[in-house]
């Protein structure tokens, strides 16, 4: 409790702040839950600057909860394109679906209600029922640890899940009637002021007076984040294969990495030309014309790294087993992961 107790001076300073320097961002403008709640799960891993032009067009297309509920995966999924961890907007979706079905299209007015729909954690319903709802609940994500961690001087891992319960206890001790404002202002310190790599802006920071993490130079210390993610090494060929005017791709399974997603053709491993060349006659039949390699390009997933190689061909006649399409179709039509995007960008037609 005397934790908790010694947190509350952060009230006012904080919220006196976001007044004045919170960044005006089109998913505030309006207290809309259904705007709040896509901005939030398209800022889970990507940064607002970023998110800003995905979420216009996504709101242009998809206006509502309801269009959201019936609209086509292909078409969700290529608005989606860039934003990676596609399972978030098949999610989207579901969680759609069932507002519509249970609730009739609104979205439920409760913390505990919005933890039940997929793809929303505590995280989220913490954000939605605060901004939305005003409903008295924290909203702790990454730039929230780090800054109550430093706040407070803890030097316990981050990355643990025992140290996000402690933090949202803490937070749910001291939750002021303003609960959305306060989540938005932590938020936004963490994102402009309290930064995560490098220096914290320490002197233009509303809470510098009692930070014990500035007080004691502990910023390039705290917070501490120790559980190091085991990521396994895959290496992959990739082959653009053109056929005129055409390029092959084809549609990943329904389930897994990158699911529904459409592909370039891919074999594991480093393979040479030679080895390629002879894949591509023993198992689709097609024979090369011209071949180029096209460069080198890594990518990394949360649990998996894919080193890959591309090779550019030219093949004389298309295989029905793959889809051909035009690199207008291509951009407008198919979702490519970004994990090839390196490799969409060399094609030379
Ligand atoms: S004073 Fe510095 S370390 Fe403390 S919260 Fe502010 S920016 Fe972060």
């Amino acid at each position: 409790m005397e934790q908790e107790k010694k947190l509350e001076w952060i009230i006012h300073p904080l919220l006196n702040w976001f007044e004045k320097e919170g960044r005006i961002l089109p998913w505030r403008t309006e207290k809309n839950p259904y705007y709040i709640w896509l901005s939030e799960i398209m800022l889970q891993q990507t940064r607002i600057e970023a998110v800003k032009k995905y979420y216009d067009r996504f709101l242009e297309e998809i206006p509502t909860i309801k269009d959201l509920a019936e609209v086509k995966e292909e078409k969700l999924l290529k608005l989606w394109e860039g934003l990676g961890y596609y399972n978030r907007a098949r999610n989207l979706k579901k969680a759609a679906q069932i507002i519509v079905e249970q609730y009739a299209g609104a979205m439920p007015a409760s913390y505990e209600q919005l933890l039940k729909l997929p793809g929303i954690g505590e995280y989220t319903a913490g954000a939605i029922a605060s901004i939305a709802y005003h409903e008295k609940v924290p909203a702790v994500d990454g730039n929230v640890l780090r800054v109550i961690s430093r706040i407070t001087g803890s030097k316990q891992d981050i990355l643990l899940p025992i140290t996000k319960k402690q933090v949202t206890n803490q937070l749910k001790q001291i939750m002021p009637e303003e609960a959305g404002n306060f989540n938005e202002a932590l938020m936004e310190l963490g994102e402009i002021i309290c930064l995560p790599n490098g220096e914290p802006l320490c002197t233009i920071c509303p809470l510098k007076e009692n930070c014990i993490a500035k007080k004691e130079n502990l910023t390039s210390q705290i917070p501490v984040r120790e559980v190091k993610i085991k990521r396994r090494k895959e290496e992959k060929t990739i082959i653009i294969l053109q056929c005129g005017k055409k390029v092959a791709i084809q549609k990943r399974e329904s389930k897994g990495l990158l699911a529904g997603m459409h592909q370039f053709l891919n074999i594991e491993g480093n393979l040479t030309k030679e080895e390629v060349i002879k894949y591509l006659i023993d198992n689709w039949n097609l024979k090369i014309e011209q071949i180029e390699e096209i460069g080198e390009y890594t990518h990394i997933f949360s649990h998996v790294e894919w080193k890959m190689k591309g090779y550019q061909m030219k093949v004389k006649q298309e295989n029905s087993k793959l889809l051909w399409v035009e690199q207008k179709e291509l951009e407008k039509q198919y979702p490519i992961p970004t994990a090839f995007q390196f490799f969409k960008k060399k094609i030379k037609i």
